[in-house]
């Protein structure tokens, strides 16, 4: 069977040896005579496969001890009320960096809680942009500062870290495990599993130990990140089989030769479809080169009319899931680790055919 090249923005392709290991394992894990979805939580194999998938995950991301590393269900958009739920305690405004949907959602949910300030906005002039730090509101006596490096839907990404003496919350969903990253800049990272982790509704939440304590009275003891450490993620029953799948993930990753060698693939695959967008004047990208994605490239056509035909025509090309977000249109490329070069090749060679028969 060949696999046809799946661009969805998440959940998204995983890589093909995880999945033909997990389906190896399916019936019998290690010797076990059970599916590993069958096991109970509380059981030496998966508590130490859990215990594994954490380890795997601080050795590839570099996380030391000052951290705490939980897993979590409930989807990225849970933690938009366990941010300011677990970090509100001492009062302060919430602010904000606005740099596309994603960071509207989380700043709608942070509302409930506090006074949300939005110290920075995306620009929406084309082509969009992040502005400079010197540009920020400064962020005070704020309870946190909450970005999204990398904006899903719009394809907006930030190359640099801000500065700040707030608590930095960063939603990494669409970004996590694509390149190294200096956790230690950050307080508080989380990201939902269907892009380059695992299924959807797990999502890992990465939260420097010294900021426990800060939770709101009302914080559901469900969502509180400290009661989570202390009972190493099982406070209930934990989404084991997809612990187990990230587990391999990580794994996978590893053996390929950790984020360096992903930020290399990544970086090349983007240089790749932005090259093709720059170079024709049939494709455009929305997003100012200092700002964009590696990991979601929306483009739009000449003309929307031609939509239909180019999503149709792709998908016969056996080229998955290029249709933009609802909200926004035109098609987006989403270009995560399972995706290889070959995928953004034959891409790029569908796009060109297309320009030539539609221009
Ligand atoms: N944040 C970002 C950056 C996302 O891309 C997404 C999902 N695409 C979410 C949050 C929400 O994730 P979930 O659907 O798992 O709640």
């Amino acid at each position: 069977m060949t696999r046809p090249y799946n661009f969805c923005a998440g959940p998204a392709a995983l890589p093909e040896p995880v999945l033909a290991r997990a389906s190896a394992e399916m019936l019998d894990w290690h010797a076990s005579g059970m599916s590993f979805m069958e096991m109970s939580h509380r059981s030496k194999e998966v508590v130490d496969t859990v215990e594994a998938a954490e380890a795997a995950l601080r050795r590839l991301l570099g996380i030391d001890d000052d951290f705490a590393v939980i897993f979590v269900q409930g989807g990225a958009s849970t933690q938009f009320a366990a941010v300011p739920l677990n970090l509100c305690a001492a009062g302060g405004p919430l602010a904000y960096a606005n740099t596309g949907q994603w960071s509207r959602k989380a700043m709608a949910e942070g509302r409930r809680y506090g006074e949300v300030r939005e110290v920075a906005s995306a620009t929406t002039e084309l082509p969009r942009a992040i502005p400079p730090q010197t540009e920020w509101e400064a962020t005070g006596d704020a309870a946190y500062l909450h970005i999204t490096p990398n904006e899903t839907i719009d394809g907006i990404e930030f190359h640099w870290t801000p500065e700040t003496d707030a608590p930095l919350v960063a939603d990494m969903s669409s970004t996590l495990l694509s390149r190294p990253i200096a956790v230690d800049d950050y307080d508080v990272i989380y990201a939902g599993a269907q892009k380059n982790i695992g299924p959807a509704g797990l999502v890992l939440v990465i939260v420097r130990r010294s900021l426990f304590g800060r939770a709101l009275p009302s914080c559901p003891t469900l969502l509180n990140w400290q009661a989570i450490e202390e009972a190493g993620s099982m406070l209930n029953t934990p989404p084991t089989y997809s612990i187990y799948l990230a587990g391999l993930v990580f794994e996978w990753l590893e053996a390929e030769g950790g984020l360096a060698a992903m930020a290399e693939r990544n970086r090349r695959k983007a240089d790749t479809l932005y090259a093709a967008i720059d170079g024709s004047d049939f494709y455009g990208n929305p997003v100012d080169p200092s700002a964009r994605s590696w990991m979601n490239v929306p483009f739009t056509l000449a003309s929307p009319d031609l939509d239909g035909a180019f999503l149709e025509e792709a998908e016969a090309a056996g080229l998955l899931n290029l249709k933009g977000h609802r909200s926004v249109g035109g098609m987006r490329a989403s270009l995560y680790n399972a995706i290889p070069q070959a995928a953004v090749e034959a891409l790029v060679e569908f796009m060109q055919d297309f320009e030539r028969r539609h221009a």
